[in-house]
């Protein structure tokens, strides 16, 4: 089978720095155990299984929000995912005489450090983002104030303000999806200062998908059910190349029925999908 890999794909920087954080308390006796992961340090269940094996105990508890599963924490050293915290969760840890290694990515760090700054100024911030993803439960934890928006029906429906407006975004929101978004804000709010602050790994990791796939009966997305950025990059093939798209974890979901008359396939994966996940993969179909 003729494989196409989409370049570039995989472990973006935040998540190469979210690993290897991970990796240094690990190897290093002076941080207090037991070590908690406070959330799944990337979207990758393969990658969460293999801290897992090194005795990192994991918090993932659906409809609770960071501040509610620091409750189950009683000692030793907590670590903050990439996707970031807002200020009250780290008060929380230094109030429970708590350790923490802040794993958050540098460019989610700029987002808050933005909204934090317009805040100060008196700015209604209006952030578009995805519910319960907890890239945007740390930044609407910043102040009970922000609206949360995800779709131009919900910028249609926003109320007059007085108050300046200053507009952000998740970092891995898809870039087709904010344009129109944007519009409809722009139309409402004139005036607003809007930062679209789409990292530009993800931006990249889109772009090839929606350009490099060319000629191919199938494209393959591997990647997490919970990688927002993997579940993008679905979107994006779909609707932008009309080519037959599908989310695979791994070469386990390489099953007959999906590889049946495909002659060319191509292959890009989420921005927390294990590098060697995916060679797996592509030798896999080269070999098939
Ligand atoms: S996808 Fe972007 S924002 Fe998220 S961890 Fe990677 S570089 Fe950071």
């Amino acid at each position: 089978m003729k494989v196409i890999p989409i370049t570039p794909r995989g472990y973006c920087p935040g998540v190469v720095n979210a690993i290897n954080s991970v990796n240094k308390v690990l190897s290093d006796p002076s941080y207090p155990r037991p070590l908690y992961l406070l959330g799944m340090i990337v979207h990758n269940q393969f990658v969460v299984d293999y801290f897992k094996t090194k005795g990192i105990i994991v918090i993932d508890q659906i409809n609770k929000t960071r501040l509610q599963m620091l409750d189950s924490i009683h000692q030793g050293t907590v670590i903050i995912t990439a996707h970031g915290v807002g200020d009250v969760v780290i008060e929380k840890i230094l109030d429970k005489g708590l350790t923490y290694v802040d794993a958050t990515c540098k460019d989610v760090y700029k987002t808050h450090n933005l909204i934090k700054n317009y805040l100060a100024s008196g700015y209604q911030i209006i952030y578009i983002g995805k519910e319960n993803h907890p890239e945007t439960e740390g930044v609407l934890s910043i102040d009970k104030n922000i609206i949360l928006i995800e779709s131009e029906r919900d910028a249609r429906l926003l109320e007059k303000t007085v108050k300046p407006i200053f507009v952000t975004n998740q970092t891995t929101f898809s870039i087709r999806e904010i344009e129109p978004i944007i519009k409809v804000i722009k139309q409402q709010y004139p005036y607003a200062i809007i930062s679209e602050e789409i990292c530009n790994s993800t931006r990249i990791r889109q772009e090839a998908v929606i350009n490099q796939n060319h000629d191919v009966d199938l494209c393959l997305v591997v990647g997490d059910i919970h990688s927002n950025n993997t579940i993008n990059l679905v979107k994006l093939s779909r609707q932008y190349t009309h080519v037959k798209t599908v989310r695979i974890a791994s070469s386990d979901d390489l099953k007959p029925e999906l590889l049946k008359g495909v002659k060319t396939v191509s292959v890009t994966s989420g921005a927390s999908t294990p590098t060697e996940v995916t060679a797996k993969v592509i030798s896999v179909l080269e070999n098939y």
